[in-house]
């Protein structure tokens, strides 16, 4: 195994060492390239201001094979980061015609100034990095043995450059290809505990790099391929469900399961309140799977449109295996679906109680001629968090009742 290839990071911008805005690039990227087998030895944040920027691109420069500026790409003088770029390759600014009509068309209507013709200048001899979010276009290239990549700094367009150009510009750099690496992603899990399976499963010389996102962790895995499915398949016997090949989010992998059965799905959620359709309508073409669902939020809406007894309710309470089990029933049998969903939970932060403490959330699945599933969740965090993992289990546990899947349960 070669040697980690070195990566240096710079935030460019007076409103982030001002303290107005909090840096996310960083902890995006950073994650990315140590998943891509390069170690960030620095990550900086500086002010718009020449001197500076000069100083700390010459020493990322002499640290690392790799650095990445973030940011200072806008059409104003306080903009630098093409002017040191420029200086610091020795390469003049070159005017790209292209780029100029892509920004014209996207003012369309407004009117343009000259300071933004800039927005259209790279170092000659750079590539050009689309930017299909914003205006500004990134770069990349040599300096010396450094390779250069710079992006504009709105998240909205760094985060969707920077995964779809990055990679394969760095791949000259670790000397991998895409074949040597395996995706997968690991659900409703804590870092810490994909972290321990990976060591249980560990096979030959496989390394493995993490992504943690909101609902999710897109993992890789590096080395011969037989290891590399060798534990894949050892992390799908041991977190069955909760871990799959590739890079999947869950909204789309039930559609799929649905899809692949011919089947509508409709959903009754309480404590999520529409959450799971969101996610579900979110998906273009979903009217094919989804045939839509209620909001029963209080008592009396989950016995007028879902019929459920009173004396359910009086005797479990809203959130028990009980009203879950009857939501999902209830659901199927009046609208008719082949799938119907329940979600009731304590989403807090009031509202718990010893047996059924906040986090406590219900998810039951009914079927056309099969047993209704119904499980029990506990989900730590905020109110806000504990709706979204109730729609992320929702959406899995069902998609693991339609394959077959063993969904085991895990304390997080
Ligand atoms: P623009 O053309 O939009 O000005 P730019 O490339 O010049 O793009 P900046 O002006 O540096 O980018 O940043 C634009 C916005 O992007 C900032 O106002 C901020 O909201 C966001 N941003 C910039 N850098 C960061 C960062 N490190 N972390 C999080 N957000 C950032
Ligand atoms: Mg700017």
């Amino acid at each position: 195994v070669s040697e980690r290839k070195r990566a240096g990071i710079i935030c460019v911008g007076t409103e982030l060492t001002e303290g107005i805005i909090q840096d996310t690039h960083v902890r995006f990227m950073a994650s990315e390239l140590t998943a891509m087998r390069l170690q960030v030895v620095r990550a900086v944040q500086i002010p718009d201001s020449a001197p500076i920027f000069r100083a700390e691109l010459a020493r990322a420069i002499a640290d690392c094979e790799l650095v990445i500026i973030a940011g200072g790409l806008g059409p104003t003088s306080d903009d630098l980061t093409r002017e040191i770029a420029s200086e610091e390759a020795g390469m003049p600014l070159e005017f790209h015609e292209e780029v100029w009509k892509g920004i014209q068309e996207r003012f369309r209507g407004r009117t343009l100034s000259e300071t933004n013709r800039k927005q259209a200048m790279s170092p000659r001899g750079f590539g050009l990095i689309p930017n299909a979010y914003g205006t500004a276009p990134g770069f990349h290239g040599m300096i010396g043995k450094t390779l250069l990549a710079v992006l504009p700094g709105p998240p909205a367009e760094l985060r969707p450059m920077f995964l779809r150009y990055v990679p394969s510009l760095a791949q000259g750099l670790t000397g991998t290809s895409a074949d040597e690496v395996s995706w997968g992603t690991a659900f409703m899990l804590a870092e810490s505990n994909l972290e321990e399976a990976f060591q249980g499963c560990r096979k030959g010389e496989v390394s493995w790099g993490t992504r943690v996102e909101d609902d999710r962790i897109v993992f890789n895995l590096r080395g011969a391929v037989a290891d590399r499915d060798g534990l894949l398949a050892d992390l799908e016997i041991l977190l069955g469900a909760r871990v799959r090949r590739g890079d999947v989010k869950p909204a789309k992998l039930l559609s799929e399961a649905l899809l692949a059965r011919g089947m509508m799905m409709a959903s009754a959620e309480s404590c999520t309140g529409g959450l799971l359709g969101k996610w579900m309508t979110d998906l273009p073409g979903s009217s094919r799977v989804y045939w839509g669902g209620v909001i029963a939020y209080s008592n009396q809406s989950k016995q007028r449109l879902l019929g459920i007894e009173g004396k359910i309710l009086a005797e479990h309470g809203a959130v028990s295996r009980e009203t879950s089990i009857s939501m999902a029933e209830g659901l199927r049998e009046i609208y008719g679906a082949d799938v119907g969903v329940s979600v009731s939970g304590v989403a807090g932060p009031e509202g718990g109680t010893p047996d059924k403490p906040v986090g406590t959330v219900w998810i039951a699945v009914a079927r056309r001629g099969e047993e209704t599933a119904a499980r029990v969740f506990r989900f730590p965090g905020s109110r806000e968090m504990i709706r979204r993992r109730s729609a992320v289990a929702a959406l899995l546990f069902t998609e693991a009742c339609l394959q077959g899947l063993e969904f085991p349960q895990f304390e997080v």
